[in-house]
């Protein structure tokens, strides 16, 4: 049985049941990466060149943890999933980059996802990819349509039902899983909004969203809110959109924003180009609404007492507003 090795990095976040779905309806063996610790941020740090994003630091150090792991890595090349919007240029070469910088990677199974060029293009890619495991067509067509299904059901799961991709998962992946029930009634609301592969990496972020719903905080976050409503938030703010990920930041700010939410915070990360364009919407429209607004900026050296400390004096000012107003 081939090994698929994924590294719990970047678009991992968005796509893992829709992955795991697909290769294992073709009789594969999925082995994802541990969670982010040091050693895989150290591994990852040292391969790359100092100015590339923690992101991809990260994949490169996931993507390292599975070598001895794995036959094949996946690491697909994701340039546009259509409506004219683009990932940035490091999501587009992740594979190009994995392979130049870990010369000892096994094969990378990195088919370019481009719904920009077509369906045929689309589909003769996943074709290809498939290749690898079956040459039964029906058995492929099969494993495609649960792996979509697969992913609209994680999608509507985690906006209908309010929960973050990790409890997602389990719930999708592992059958005898018990939710814990929510106990945070409190008044005070936050959206914490950014890329989904920062907002959940606890490693990277210090666990910054389990610190403030021990505050007592209720947290909301982009994957709370249906795609049709992040992407029509995003165009009432800035018209069409040129970013895949505008949706999940501009989207989403601007959606909790009108919504009156007590404050939003925006996690980004040293270096990324998208962001640094689209943060500024975001807080120029909290500004106009009066809204607390706190962007976060992390590297591979942000230390944890720094953005606590920022967290703290953030939530302090919230919850004192709150009082006021009430
Ligand atoms: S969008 Fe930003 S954080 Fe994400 S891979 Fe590109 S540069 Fe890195």
């Amino acid at each position: 049985m081939i090994k698929v090795g994924i590294p719990r990095a970047l678009l991992y976040y968005q796509y893992y049941p829709m992955w795991k779905t697909f290769f294992e309806t073709l009789g594969a063996e999925v082995e994802v990466s541990a969670p982010t610790n040091k050693t895989a941020l150290n591994v990852g740090v040292s391969r790359a060149v100092a100015d590339t994003c923690l992101p991809v630091k990260v994949l490169l150090g996931h993507a390292i943890s599975l070598l001895d792991k794995c036959d094949c890595l996946f690491i697909p090349a994701v340039t546009s999933l259509g409506g004219k919007t683009y990932n940035c240029s490091k999501v587009i070469g992740l594979p190009n980059i994995t392979r130049a910088l870990i010369p000892e990677c096994p094969l990378i199974l990195s088919p370019e996802i481009n719904v920009e060029k077509g369906r045929y293009h689309l589909y003769r890619n996943i074709y290809k990819l498939g290749c690898h495991f079956t040459s039964n067509p029906f058995k492929l067509k099969r494993a495609v349509e649960e792996a979509w299904e697969s992913n609209l059901v994680y999608r509507n799961k985690m906006s209908d039902e309010g929960i973050m991709p990790d409890q997602a998962v389990e719930e999708i992946c592992q059958q005898n899983y018990e939710p814990e029930p929510s106990l945070n009634s409190s008044p005070f609301r936050i959206a914490v909004i950014g890329h989904p592969y920062v907002l959940y990496d606890e490693y990277i972020n210090h666990r910054l969203i389990s610190w403030l719903q021990s505050r007592e905080i209720k947290i909301f976050t982009p994957e709370m809110v249906s795609q049709e409503a992040l992407n029509a938030a995003a165009k009432r703010l800035v018209g069409d959109p040129h970013w895949s990920f505008e949706a999940d930041i501009i989207g989403a700010g601007e959606y909790y924003l009108e919504t009156g939410i007590d404050g939003v915070i925006n996690v980004s990360v040293f270096g990324c180009g998208p962001d640094s364009m689209m943060v500024g919407f975001v807080q120029h429209r909290a500004k106009e609404l009066e809204i607390p607004f706190l962007p976060l900026t992390l590297d591979e050296h942000s230390s944890e007492g720094g953005l606590l400390t920022r967290l703290e004096a953030f939530v302090d000012m919230i919850k004192r507003r709150g009082r006021i107003c009430v």
